[in-house]
């Protein structure tokens, strides 16, 4: 029998990766993992944590203007960046810290540097080889910048996250996730910040109603949303700022240039296609429903595969690949009723069906709907609205999609995807008695299905 260096070699120690390598190595399989950056990947360096320690910055903006209705008289708030940045600097090291022991602790090898597949069980990072009965590539994926005139003068979110001043002026180039989440947090951070979406609305696939109210309320706090806008080209002034030249003839100066149009997996430079490994189109590895790729002993998860490209899905597909290569439990991750959350202003938080898919897919349905201002907001005098929605079969009862704008709306939405998955009919969610006063409860008091 062959003797392998490693039984599992994992490339890329983002929360795939790593999940993979803990569960694994702390069942006593030889595992190595081999990272070139830092460990935790995206979600720990440039992506949710990072992100959401910059959404709870921008939160206080509106916390201080809402104090004054409670009582409190605040004075005038300043906001220091660099102090921001030095402290979320300061956590993600201690998360490097964290994950370094961890992986320590369940006995994987971690190895620095980048790693390259050179045959179907052998992987080089720098000058030494490694041989592996399975390799897995979590690798991940890498902000895409389209050829554009003056690509060369725009950020990512890579860069966005160790600016060192804030700029007085950015254009936010893209429509998703990224761009929305962004755009809140820097306005309330006090950007002057432009949206420009090649489309005629925001954050493609989410329900219609949410993406109309996301873009009202987005322009109502003060946030220029440009639709049906792309960028044509950008230069930079002699006065040290950039122009930007828009599709529809238009033009505007600004300091700072983002673009978040979506994201491309990390799967060149890997030796993929040299190995003869199976990608699509746009460079995702494709595998079969147990991770597999087309080289039977090469597997991948997560971001490269470029399917559900969410933190928590690549870390349940890291768990179902390990539980089936090594304790033979089926490798199938229920995608279903997978919730998604955007830390935009107003939050966001989506499970299910969008109201047209459900359309698309049962002949009946009933839209249940709530529009309401936040008690808090009554003596805020600030006025951003909720809206809730949930989307019934007529006929079954079930309940198949809910979708929220509004304060929490991911820490809500969690909780319904846990009832949903559970097969919660609307009887159910009416036979709840709510937990007042909060704006969850009105997911239990909605009666009244739309005309
Ligand atoms: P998205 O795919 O969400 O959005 C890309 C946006 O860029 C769309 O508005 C798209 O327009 C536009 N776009 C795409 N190509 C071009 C182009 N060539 N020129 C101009 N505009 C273009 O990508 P993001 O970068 O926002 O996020 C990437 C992924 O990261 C998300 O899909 C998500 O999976 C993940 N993510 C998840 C988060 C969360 O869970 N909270 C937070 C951040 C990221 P159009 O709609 O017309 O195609």
């Amino acid at each position: 029998m062959t003797q392998y260096d490693y039984d599992l070699f994992i490339v890329g120690a983002g929360s795939g990766g790593v999940r993979a390598a803990n569960m694994a190595a702390s069942q006593g399989i030889r595992v190595a993992i081999a990272e070139e950056r830092h460990l935790g990947g995206t979600c720990v360096n440039l992506g949710c944590v990072p992100k959401k320690l910059l959404v709870y910055a921008a939160q206080f903006k509106a916390e201080f203007e809402a104090a004054a209705g409670f009582g409190w008289t605040v004075g005038m708030p300043t906001f220091d960046w660099p102090h921001l940045i030095a402290n979320k600097n300061k956590d993600v090291e201690r998360l490097h810290t964290v994950y370094r022991n961890k992986l320590e602790k369940s006995g994987a090898s971690i190895i620095t540097g980048r790693a390259k597949l050179l045959d179907a069980h052998t992987v080089a990072v720098g000058t030494r080889q490694y041989s592996a009965e399975r390799i897995l590539i979590a690798t991940g994926g890498w902000p895409f910048v389209p050829e554009i005139p003056g690509k060369q003068h725009v950020v990512t979110s890579n860069d966005m996250f160790f600016l060192e001043q804030l700029p007085k002026r950015i254009v936010i180039v893209g429509g998703g996730y990224i761009a929305v989440e962004f755009a809140s947090t820097l306005h309330s951070l006090g950007v002057d910040t432009t949206i420009c979406q090649r489309g005629d609305k925001l954050l493609e696939g989410f329900d219609e109603d949410i993406r109309d109210f996301l873009a009202a309320e987005m322009a109502g706090k003060g946030i220029s949303v440009l639709f049906n806008t792309d960028v044509e080209a950008i230069e930079r002034t002699a006065g040290d700022d950039f122009a930007v030249r828009l599709t529809d003839g238009g033009k505007m100066t600004t300091d700072l240039v983002m673009y978040a149009t979506g994201r491309t997996p990390n799967s060149s430079g890997l030796g993929l296609e040299a190995l003869g490994v199976a990608l699509d189109d746009k460079g995702a590895i494709k595998v079969n429903s147990c991770y597999q790729t087309n080289i039977p002993s090469i597997y991948a998860l997560g971001d490269v595969t470029d399917r559900l490209n969410l933190t928590p899905v690549a870390i349940a597909e890291a768990e179902a690949l390990v539980n089936s290569l090594y304790n033979h439990q089926d490798p199938a991750v229920d995608y279903d009723m997978t919730p998604s959350a955007v830390f935009c202003r107003p939050n966001i938080g989506s499970v299910g069906l969008t109201e047209a898919r459900a359309r698309e897919k049962y002949p009946d349905i009933d839209i249940y709907q709530s529009r309401f201002i936040p008690l808090k907001n009554t003596l805020s005098g600030l006025d951003e609205k909720t809206l809730m929605k949930m989307i019934v079969v007529r006929g079954t009862d079930r309940v198949v999609g809910i979708h929220m704008a509004g304060v929490d709306a991911p820490e809500i939405i969690l909780g319904m995807a846990v009832a949903m998955r559970a097969g919660a009919t609307k009887a159910v969610f009416d036979s709840t008695v709510g937990l007042h006063p909060t704006a969850a409860e009105e997911f239990v008091y909605l009666r009244e299905a739309q005309a």
